[in-house]
């Protein structure tokens, strides 16, 4: 059993959606241990493109890394991921960062993801939920943290979910209101 830490990005169509689609179908690569919060980024690099959403969940696989990479690309693909230029826009990237603390250099395949030190929107939540990772040397994460804080990244609010709610509970309040007033004044 290995854990791995897996970069989730999205900024083409129902961007929370495929992300939390993703989540669920990392299930079938091994058993999710943490998903991070998700943060809006702006694009790095590639043609002009809309903001991303940017999470990263670990897990702890049974998979060799060649294996689960084929697992994350089938589930890319199952969001109709499409392949143009690079650093284009997409609906789903999933991008293993660790796994382990093991090495892999292979044509298509490189752990620890070579760019994941350069970029805050993969620090910033991979160490919500792994605050002691390491690269395979022993080298904390942590520590490149200095070197990404000039990019932004923002906490992600999901609001779609949030005003049905919103106003049942200004429904309610009002009718508790309504009630109060209406026995003090059948006090009188
Ligand atoms: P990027 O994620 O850099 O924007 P893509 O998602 O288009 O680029 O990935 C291009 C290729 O990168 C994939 O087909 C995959 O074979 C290769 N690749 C190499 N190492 C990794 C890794 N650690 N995680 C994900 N893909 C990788
Ligand atoms: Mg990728």
């Amino acid at each position: 059993m290995t854990r791995a830490a897996i970069a989730l990005g999205s900024n083409l169509g129902d961007r929370l959606g495929h992300l939390e689609a993703a989540n669920e179908a990392l299930e079938s690569v091994g058993r999710v241990v943490a998903t991070s919060p998700i943060y809006e980024t702006a694009p790095i690099g590639g043609p002009e493109q809309g903001s991303y959403l940017n999470a990263v969940t670990v897990i702890d696989t049974e998979l060799a890394p060649r294996a689960l990479l084929d697992g994350l690309l089938d589930i890319e693909r199952s969001r109709d991921r499409e392949r143009t230029e690079q650093w284009a826009p997409r609906t789903l990237d999933l991008d293993l960062l660790l796994y382990g603390q093991e090495t892999v250099d292979e044509p298509g395949l490189t752990v620890p993801h070579p760019r994941m030190v350069e970029r805050r929107f993969v620090l910033d939540p991979l160490l919500d939920v792994w605050p002691d990772a390491a690269l395979p040397d022993g080298t904390a994460l942590q520590g490149f943290r200095e070197g990404v804080a000039d990019q932004t990244v923002e906490r992600f609010i999901d609001e779609s979910g949030f005003k049905p709610w919103t106003a049942l509970a200004v429904f309610l309040i009002f009718n508790i209101a309504a009630v109060i007033i209406w026995r003090i004044i059948l006090l009188f």
